[in-house]
C-alpha cells in the first residue's frame, strides 16, 4: 500500500504542504520539519506536488 513520507533531511519546514493538505494531515513538529499523520492521510498526493524541495516521497507504489 502506498504512503507519503517526509524526508526530514530535505524538509526546511516552509509549511507549504501543511497549507496544501485538504485533510489536515500534516503538521510542523518541534524539530521544525513537517510530519504526516498516516491515519489522517488520504494519499491524494497534493503535498508531494507542492513541496518546493521534493522532500515528500511516495513509497510503496
Ligand atoms: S513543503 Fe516540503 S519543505 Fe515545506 S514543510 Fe512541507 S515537506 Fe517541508
Ligand atoms: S497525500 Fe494528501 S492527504 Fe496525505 S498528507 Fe499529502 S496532501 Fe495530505
Amino acid at each position: 500500500m502506498k504512503s507519503f513520507k517526509v524526508d526530514k533531511s530535505i524538509c526546511v519546514g516552509c509549511g507549504a504542504c501543511v497549507q496544501a493538505c485538504p485533510y489536515n494531515a500534516i503538521k510542523i513538529e518541534k524539530d521544525g520539519k513537517s510530519f504526516i499523520d498516516q491515519e489522517k492521510c488520504k494519499k491524494c498526493g497534493e503535498c508531494k506536488k507542492i513541496c518546493p524541495l521534493n522532500a515528500i516521497k511516495e513509497l510503496g507504489k
